[in-house]
């Protein structure tokens, strides 16, 4: 077997044996195939799609290129989350305290920003000292020790989505049905989860642009996870504008503590992260009743518990926890400057993946995967879809440490947010749910 028949055989459409996607996977992690190989049958993959079986297959591969975690000293059902990406969304920062509070035992690995999307890992790390990658030991010990552990996809966990995931990145081939399906679901196998919720983003800062899309994305999920024995629940959200009010690293952690405290919960961000938390209860038998788990979720806010365990959980990480009681610690950008919009109206659009690349572009995330994010930097949104703005008000203020950018960006967002003189309909963060 070699790698040019397969790429050939897949250029042409056809379909590919177990064999062959096993001979892939292996010689890519082993760096017996190269980069621009590999590159060259992940466009030819992105463009002739995949069958079910492959899809599996490649999962299957994929989850076993390198270590499979057995949580099972843990000792009680694991539940994980991942969402297929978006902007704005520090769910996780929010959702997985809620829950542990509540007894759920949460392991959790996250990735990097993907794309114009951002990712946990970027956001935990702008908190000083939060360790993403600790030995797998800590891992499952500081989920025995405290209920909750959240780190970096480490080295050895699923290697090949690792590798495929930067490669797809960088030859922008990422919305893809067989190769979100096959990386997520061999993640959360690999991570040795028992049970899956999976928050599937629809809409313009979403990969699945629309909701046909991504209920079948859903449903090759939900299909994989039945051939690998892993009960998942699709949860489809809407991803058309920015998830809550800030885009950008430490100020998603910012916005993620005050909802903890509190202070601030936006009614977007409270959609979500109820839905997926009620789910995540229930499928670790904690309880049945989803409107009831949902109360307990919402009760453990105004009484403290899960922004304790947030604590708890960046104390343990080594994190410096007097950023977490604090947030004015968090380093700030040089200028912090309003954009207006010159005119009085509804808002009816604000794309979330314009001003996802926006939020990239003053170094909010990355363009090649060696970047440096800048975690000062982002956008708070002092308005959402459906409020009324008038002249005198900044539709939102521009975090940012290169002047000379300032008023080109401020431009740009000026560019991206419609305003119209009609109230748009509301519409549904929770689309529905496939199980
Ligand atoms: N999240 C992932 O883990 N993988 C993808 O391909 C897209 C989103």
């Amino acid at each position: 077997m070699n790698i040019l028949d397969i790429i050939d055989k897949k250029k042409s459409g056809k379909e590919l044996l177990k064999e062959e996607i096993d001979f892939f996977i292996n010689g890519y992690v082993k760096d017996e195939i190269t980069d621009y190989q590999a590159a060259a049958l992940i466009m030819a993959i992105f463009l002739n799609g995949m069958t079910k079986e492959e899809t599996t297959n490649l999962t299957i591969a994929m989850a076993k290129s390198g270590d499979v975690l057995d949580l099972s000293k843990i000792g009680k059902i694991i539940v994980d989350k991942h969402s297929t990406g978006g902007v704005g969304d520090k769910v996780s920062m929010i959702l997985l305290p809620i829950v542990s509070s509540l007894g759920v035992p949460v392991a959790k690995m996250s990735g990097r920003g993907l794309g114009f999307t951002g990712g946990t890992v970027d956001k935990l790390e702008s908190i000083p000292g939060y360790r993403t990658n600790i030995e797998m030991n800590e891992f499952v010990d500081n989920v025995k020790k405290i209920g909750i552990s959240m780190i970096a996809q480490t080295l050895n966990l699923a290697p090949a989505d690792k590798k495929i995931y930067s490669l797809r990145d960088s030859i922008s081939c990422v919305e893809s049905i067989p190769l979100i399906a096959s990386s997520i679901m061999s993640k959360k196998i690999a991570s040795g989860a028992d049970k899956i919720v999976l928050d599937v983003t629809v809409g313009k800062g979403a990969f699945m642009q629309s909701l046909e899309k991504a209920r079948e994305l859903s449903n090759e999920m939900i299909e994989i996870g039945k051939i690998a024995n892993r009960e998942t629940i699709c949860v489809l959200t809407s991803m058309d504008e920015p998830l809550g009010i800030a885009v950008g690293n430490n100020l998603e952690v910012i916005e993620a503590i005050n909802f903890l405290k509190g202070i601030q919960m936006e009614e977007d961000v409270k959609d979500v992260v109820f839905e997926l938390g009620a789910y995540m209860i229930k499928l670790s038998g904690l309880g049945d009743d989803l409107e009831d788990n949902k109360e307990r979720m919402y009760n453990n806010i105004i009484n403290g518990k899960a922004f304790e365990k947030f604590l708890e959980l960046v104390k343990n990480q080594g994190g410096d926890i007097s950023y977490i009681e604090d947030v004015e610690k968090f380093e700030k950008s040089r200028f912090i400057e309003p954009v207006y919009l010159g005119k009085d109206g509804y808002i009816t659009q604000i794309n979330a993946k314009e001003i996802g690349i926006v939020a990239r572009d003053i170094g909010a995330g990355r363009i090649k995967k060696e970047d440096d994010i800048d975690e000062s930097v982002g956008i708070i949104f002092n308005k959402k879809v459906g409020d009324f703005i008038n002249k005198e008000e900044p539709i939102c203020y521009l975090h940012i440490n290169n002047e000379n950018i300032i008023e080109s960006t401020q431009e740009r967002i000026k560019n991206i947010v419609l305003v119209e003189n009609t109230k748009p309909e509301k519409t549904n963060t929770i689309i529905e749910i496939i199980k």
